[in-house]
Order: C-alpha cells, then sequence, then structure tokens
C-alpha cells in the first residue's frame, strides 16, 4: 500500500497510509528517514521521526515497516557505541564523518563477522523453545544462542564453525532458520521466569555508597543533582569499578565529547582484575546534545533491552542512564506536539507510569532458561534549579530503592562523591548487610550504626555550635565534632582523582574501624584530669589506636 506525507511540523509527521500499527516503525520521505507511529486516527497516523527532518516536503513517500523499533541481540556488541536507535556510531563516523546524515542504513551488529561457536545439537536432534542450542565466546561472556519462543523442530542442516552472523547457522526440517542473533522490540520487557529478592550488593568501591547507601543486584537507585554536582564524574566512576559483568551506559542528551572521552578511557583501562580493557565489557548507547531530541525517548529502551539481553545469558549487568531528566523532556516535547493535555510542568500525565515501567525492568531475575542474571540500574536526573520535587525526581523516587543526593554546596566545598548523608537513603542496606559482614567483616553493621549516629548527632551539635561556639562545647561533644569531620572528609570523601578512587570493603571497613578506635580510645580518657587537646596530643606522639589524621590512607 501506498501512503504520502500529508503534514509536517517538527519531527511530526501526518500521512494517510493505511494500516499502520502504534509503535510500528517506518521510513519516512526520499531519505527513508526512522519515524514511529506513536498514534493513530481516522484516516491517519501521526509519526515521531527520529532522525533529523531538514529538507523534508509534504508529498514524500511513506512505508510502513510492519515492526516495532527493535534492537539487533548478538555477539559484537560489547565495545561498541550505539545512539538510540542502535546505530553504531564509530561506523557511521567513518562512512558520513562526525555530523550523521540521516537515513544512513548500517546494520547494529557486523553481520559478515565470523565467530567460533560451539554447536550442541546434531543433525536429525529435536529442539524445542529455549534449547540452548549454540555458544559463542566473545571475550569473558558466552552468547548462549537459543531457540527462539514457539519455534520447536527437527535439527536439518547445521553450519561448521566459524559461523557467520548474518548467515543461518542452523536449518530445521521445516525450513525455518536460526541465526546467532536475533531481533526484540525495545519497548517490550523480555519475559523471564521469576524475580528474586535483592540479597547481592554491586560494590562500586565508593565509600559512602557501599557502606551507608548500598546498591542490590537488581536495584534501581537515582542520583538526582544540579549542574556540576558530580553526576557524570560519579557514574563513569561507577561504571569503571563495579563489579559486573556488563556495563551498560546511555548518556542522555549530555555533552558529546564526555562520552568519546569516556570510550578512548575504557580501551586504555583495564578491570579491578588487571585482565582486560573495560572498553571490552561495556556498551555505549549515546544521545548527545546535538542529535536529534526524539531519538533520546527511544534510547534508553534501546539500553534496557540490550541489558536485558545480557541478564538473560546469566550476567550481572548494570545500566547507568545520564540523565533521566533529559529523556522525560524529550517525552515532554513528544507530548506536546501531539498536542496532548500536559500534566504537572508540563509534562505528559503519563510520564509516572512510564517511568514506574522502565524502572520495573531491573531485576534479579531466574532467566527463563534457570539462569540467575541481573539488571541493577543506576540513573541520574537533573533537576532544573536543583528542585527536588520537580515531578521526574519525584516520579523517580517512587519506584525506585534507593536516593543518592547529590548536593551542590558540597560540591562547592570540593567534597566529592557529593552525596549528601543525611538525606540520601538505601531500602536495600538491611538485606545486603549479611552479605558485607560475610565479604569484609562481622563488624560492618555495627561500624556503620557508629557512624550513622555520629553524622547525625554532629548534625544537632552544629546548630548549637552556632550559637555558642566550639569552645561552649563540652569535651565529649567536642570529639563527636571531631570524629565526624573526619568521617566526612577521610571516609566519606573520595577523590576520583587519586588512588583512593577505588575502596574495596575490606579497605573500607579497615577505614571506618581506625576512625572508631580513635574516638573510642580519646573517650575512654575522657573525664579524668587531662583536656580533650592533651589526649589527642599524647595519642598523636604514640602512634596509638590508628591515628588516622597524620597517617596517609592506605591504597
Ligand atoms: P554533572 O554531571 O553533575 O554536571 P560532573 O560530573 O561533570 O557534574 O562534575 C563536575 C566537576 O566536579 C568535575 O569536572 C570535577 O572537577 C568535579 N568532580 C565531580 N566528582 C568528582 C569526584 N568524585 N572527585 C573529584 N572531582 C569530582
Ligand atoms: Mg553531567
Amino acid at each position: 500500500m501506498n501512503g504520502s506525507i500529508t503534514a509536517i511540523s517538527g519531527s511530526t509527521v501526518r500521512t494517510d497510509l493505511p494500516g499502520l500499527k502504534l509503535y510500528e516503525r517506518v521510513l519516512v520521505g526520499h531519505r527513508r528517514l526512522t519515524g514511529e507511529v506513536v498514534r493513530l486516527e481516522a484516516g491517519r497516523a501521526v509519526i515521531h521521526i527520529y532522525e533529523d527532518p531538514h529538507g523534508l516536503a509534504v508529498g514524500e513517500p511513506v512505508a510502513g515497516l510492519d515492526r516495532q523499533l527493535t534492537v539487533d541481540l548478538g555477539p559484537g556488541m560489547l565495545g561498541r557505541m550505539y545512539d538510540g536507535l542502535q546505530r553504531p556510531l564509530q561506523i557511521l563516523e567513518k562512512l558520513d564523518g562526525p555530523f550523521l546524515r540521516s537515513g544512513t542504513v548500517v546494520t547494529a551488529l557486523d553481520l559478515e563477522a565470523s565467530w567460533e561457536a560451539s554447536v550442541a545439537v546434531n543433525e536429525g536432534d529435536r529442539v524445542g523453545q529455549h534449547d540452548c542450542i549454540a555458544g559463542v565466546e566473545e571475550g569473558q561472556i558466552v552468547h548462549r544462542v537459543r531457540v527462539p519462543a514457539g519455534v520447536e523442530g527437527r535439527v536439518g542442516r547445521l553450519a561448521a564453525s566459524p559461523l557467520k552472523l548474518g548467515e543461518p547457522f542452523c536449518l530445521l526440517d521445516d525450513g525455518r532458520a536460526l541465526y546467532l542473533h536475533h531481533a526484540w522490540p525495545v519497548r517490550v520487557p523480555r519475559p523471564f521466569k521469576r524475580k528474586l529478592p535483592p540479597s547481592r550488593p554491586v560494590v562500586t568501591g565508593q565509600r559512602v555508597i557501599d557502606f551507608l547507601f548500598p546498591v542490590a543486584r537488581g536495584g534501581a537507585v537515582v542520583i538526582p543533582g544540579g549542574f556540576g554536582a558530580g553526576k557524570t564524574i560519579l557514574l563513569q566512576t561507577i561504571a569503571k569499578f563495579a563489579d559486573v559483568d556488563v556495563v551498560i551506559y546511555a548518556g542522555c542528551g549530555e555533552r558529546g565529547n564526555e562520552m568519546s572521552e569516556l570510550i578512548e578511557d575504557f580501551r586504555k583501562m583495564t578491570d579491578r582484575a588487571g585482565a582486560r580493557p573495560l572498553v571490552e565489557r561495556t556498551v555505549l548507547v549515546v544521545n548527545t546534545s546535538n542529535m536529534p531530541v526524539a531519538a533520546r525517548e527511544a534510547s534508553i529502551y534501546t539500553a534496557v533491552t540490550m541489558g536485558e539481553y545480557f541478564r538473560d545469558l546469566g550476567l550481572d549487568v548494570l545500566l547507568l542512564a545520564d540523565s533521566l531528566s533529559r529523556w522525560a523532556e524529550a517525552l515532554r516535547e513528544i507530548s506536546s506536539s501531539l498536542e496532548e493535555m500536559p500534566g504537572e510542568e508540563g509534562y505528559p500525565t503519563y510520564l509516572a507510569s512510564r517511568l514506574a515501567a522502565f524502572v520495573e525492568r531491573a531485576g534479579e531475575v531466574e532467566t527463563l532458561c534457570g539462569d540467575r542474571g541481573s539488571l541493577t540500574m543506576i540513573l541520574s536526573a537533573s533537576p532544573p534549579g536543583e528542585d527536588f520535587t520537580e515531578p521526574v525526581t519525584q516520579a523517580l523516587l517512587r519506584t525506585t530503592g534507593g536516593l543518592l543526593m547529590l548536593d551542590s554546596s558540597l560540591a562547592h566545598a570540593r567534597h566529592f562523591p557529593a552525596i549528601n548523608w543525611s538525606l540520601s537513603y538505601s531500602v536495600y542496606d538491611r538485606e545486603l548487610l549479611p552479605h558485607f559482614s560475610e565479604a569484609a567483616g562481622e563488624a560492618w553493621g555495627r561500624l556503620r550504626a557508629f557512624c550513622r549516629d555520629i553524622l547525625r548527632r554532629e548534625e544537632t551539635l552544629r546548630e548549637i555550635v552556632e550559637i555558642v561556639g566550639m569552645e561552649g562545647l563540652q569535651d565529649a561533644d567536642r570529639l563527636l565534632m571531631m570524629t565526624a569531620e573526619e568521617i566526612r572528609d577521610r571516609f566519606l570523601g573520595q577523590n576520583v582523582f587519586s588512588d583512593d578512587a577505588y575502596s574495596s570493603p575490606a579497605h573500607t571497613l579497615a577505614a571506618i574501624d581506625r576512625i572508631f578506635a580513635r574516638h573510642q580510645a580519646v573517650s575512654d580518657r575522657l573525664g579524668g584530669e587531662q583536656s580533650l587537646a592533651e589526649i589527642i596530643e599524647e595519642l598523636d606522639k604514640s602512634g596509638q589506636a590508628g591515628n588516622g589524621r597524620k597517617r596517609k590512607e592506605e591504597p
């Protein structure tokens, strides 16, 4: 059937092409720009174009593809940088130069590439849905190739390894062809057997996170922060150090050079074991500020679908998105171009439910094949004017299990990561405590309570100090203030540009234990003849009780 463009307004196009379905992917105009059907009306469809629509004219053709926006999943994604439509940017750059031309068609995976594969079936075998019939090694991970849902039959013909990605490696007797890769619609969550309760952490190497506000595998946390509060640096640091198998980093509307620097860095840096370049476990999905706004809306779905694919291989995946506010702005733009009734602050009324549906795709699961895999989300938000009551931050708070609130006043004071310790929280801390106690030491829970207590009491004391001054405090309270300062500066603060960028749980525990031991040692002597200053001087001289003040932190 033929159809053409009947009206254009920005990136929104109307067409008279009949038979289109909601969210169907379409090619628009002579340049065959990618678009998606976002609304159906009597006799016409509204399409949102994900590419630069400049020069598009009424009357140009529109073609439906009879499928939704999909991503291609299989070996060859790791180390690549994609845009929101899963077009490989490094390859497009070679073809087109740094400014993407619209409509260029490049496949997401290199279909010409050949992969060594171990095929687990023989000709004549019966296979059914979800059976694992081949394994392809890519670096440290194995892509287990499975029979798609609803497919069964007898293996007719098998190709010999190495297998070409673009060609079927297995033909069933009914003529159906099986490939090493497959497409999946980005807006449809991939199925699993069941969700598992959180029980293991993602160790980030950031003391303030691991110790006070830990992130569970399969959990979701939000990092809201104003401009310059350190969102991007924090996410990138977590991408470097997190103990997961695969990292999907979605840069959404942030500066473009940040992303290319990141991938360059990751090429040079190796993982914690020093075994392989970080880039080999990372996939970047980039929609920088100079790319069409609407493509951002698709990009987080592209990223999460890739994440679910790796989860389904039985891996631990971390999805980092910077920032969801930019995504929500894209949603707002699409909504207003559709002339929908706006909700709070002009965002569509379905903002919260869209965000919730996205966050729900996180989780630790038993996969359809009985493996255990997890998809963890750490999502930044950039509330305008640092108004944390705005709709995007609020909607995220309702659906995530943790808040790492970045505080501009801490960032201005060069306290990084600028995570506010009194307003942040993690609902996972109780579930994860047994894990940390076992991995780092029994004292984890007790010292965490000590640390929180000191920080909480300092807050109250500070108000008193403002009135009476430090001199007006009793020695015990002055000691508390000093210990709190030490916790803040030497324990919670961590400079990414130093050797201290990563702190293992054992090292974290040792660091807080030193502060605790010193606090105890001083506290035990209070009430005698000596003043606080004298006790401290004496302890410093004898180097007793792990003097955290003078000694340099061990790596
Ligand atoms: P945002 O993404 O929130 O706008 P950035 O992540 O770009 O902020 O951080 C802004 C600046 O703050 C960085 O350029 C860096 O100088 C400093 N910074 C942020 N986090 C850290 C950190 N953990 N250690 C040291 N400096 C940091
Ligand atoms: Mg940033």
